[in-house]
């Protein structure tokens, strides 16, 4: 299996102003080409330390990303060609797009900016669409190749899929890696490993099974790497595991790969012909944003209330005084009347509410913090939900709201009220 290093050049890096994400995803594409990913280092714009990286780097391919830039603190090119021994040269394409560049944003090009066009002699010049400075393909001279990519993400995006995932297809990377991702909701981790323990035992070393939870989504995630040559030997015994994989978490599957549960719930509305509306408390619109971040979403969401105060409870969604006296708003009849209210409110054929103690104060001994009640309402009646969540505000949002999208996805999939 062919190994690649990624050096990511940038004082800004290292003093803490800027995230490094670059290696982040080019480690994503790497591996999903089945490459093995041996280190990244993060080292400032200094070409002793630039040399360094390259001297002792034995991989098959390094990767750096920054300091291509034409402002002097950018000293990536000038230290190439100086390890190559070979001088800086003008390209005349990369001047040429370079002019086509800054003519296009009205902005003159300087003798600066130009610099940007002398990349060392020998070296492919790999043309960006989306930025000025041109990415490197080199030769190392001790053996294996270098991709050098421009700092700004999206520049590095662009060129890795126009040059550098071409090139490791095309000269193959020993390595095949078979990854699918199942995403489950409603499931805490502990429930999904005692239900994939017999799975588990009868794993054979290189095949793992990850467990890798969010707020949103618990997403299981079923890696074979293995040899090129290998993978069509291995594919049914893969196959088989995956299909039993399904089998044991069932119930709490609502997609694959980067389904999106409001995207799956948006589809599953449609298909139906159904419409919802919400009725808002805690989550204070982040549910209704979350269904029409869907494109499309007016196919299926009627719209939504959020009624904070017990008065717009009772106004908007006629929600009943006793209720609200007698057990709260934070209670299940309330989530309840709210779901229903909101259903009949705006006409629509499915209600779903939320009504909670988002936190980090207002809890009881009876109701602490973190208290969620929400509920469904239809056709076939309504359907109620208790969660104890945590102390952290936002948090709590976000997690009322998976819940009440997992809500309304087990009143989709006919599970009824008890
Ligand atoms: P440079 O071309 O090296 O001057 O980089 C241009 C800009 O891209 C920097 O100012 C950073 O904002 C960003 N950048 C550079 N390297 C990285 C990295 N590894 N991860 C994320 N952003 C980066
Ligand atoms: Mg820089």
């Amino acid at each position: 299996m062919k190994t690649a290093e990624i050096f990511a050049i940038g004082d800004e890096l290292l003093i803490g102003r800027t995230l490094e994400t670059n290696a982040h995803r080019l480690a994503q594409g790497l591996y999903a080409r089945g490459m093995r990913l041996r280190q990244v280092r993060v080292i400032p714009d200094e070409a002793p330390a630039i040399r360094r990286c390259l001297e002792e780097c034995t991989a098959d391919l390094a990767i750096t990303t920054g300091g291509l830039g034409a402002t002097r603190d950018d000293c990536t090119r000038q230290t190439l060609a100086q390890w190559l021994g070979v001088t800086l040269v003008q390209h005349p394409e990369a001047l040429a797009r370079m002019q086509t560049y800054y003519a296009r944003r009205n902005r003159p090009l300087n003798p600066i900016s130009e610099q940007m066009s002398f990349v060392p002699q020998g070296a492919e010049v790999l043309l960006s669409d989306v930025g000025a400075a041109p990415g490197l393909r080199i030769d190392r001279p001790a053996g294996g190749v270098l991709f050098v990519l421009p700092g700004v993400p999206w520049e590095v995006d662009h060129l890795a899929e126009r040059y550098l995932w071409p090139w490791l297809e095309a000269h193959g990377t020993g390595g095949h890696v078979e990854q699918r991702v199942l995403r489950t909701v409603g499931a805490p981790e502990s429930k999904l490993a005692a239900l994939l323990a017999p799975l588990e035992d009868r794993l054979p070393p290189d095949l793992k099974l990850a467990y890798n939870p969010s707020l949103s989504s618990l997403d299981l995630r079923l890696v074979l790497h293995t040899a090129r040559e290998d993978w069509p030997l291995r594919q049914p015994q893969y196959e088989a595991l995956w299909a039993e994989l399904q089998e044991r978490v069932g119930p709490y599957i609502y997609g694959t790969g980067d389904d999106r549960l409001e995207g799956v719930l948006g589809d599953q509305l449609a298909t139906r012909g159904l419409r919802i509306a919400l009725a808002e408390s805690c989550t204070g619109g982040a549910l209704a944003a979350r269904l029409v971040s869907v494109a499309g979403a007016s196919a299926w969401v009627a719209g939504g209330v959020v009624a904070y105060s017990n008065e717009l409870k009772m106004e908007l969604l006629d929600v009943p005084q006793e209720l609200l006296r007698e057990h709260g708003a934070v209670s299940e009849p309330v989530a309840r009347a709210m779901a229903e209210g909101v259903r009949q409110r705006l006409g629509a054929d499915l209600g779903l509410s939320t009504t909670g103690i988002a936190g980090p104060d207002g809890g009881t001994p009876t109701k602490p913090v973190g208290t969620v009640w929400m509920a469904c309402a239809g056709a076939e009646g309504t359907m109620a939900r208790h969660h104890l969540f945590e102390r952290d505000r936002s948090r709590n949002i976000e997690r009322s709201v998976v819940a009440a999208l997992d809500l309304l996805r087990l009143y989709l999939t006919g599970v009824r009220p008890e």
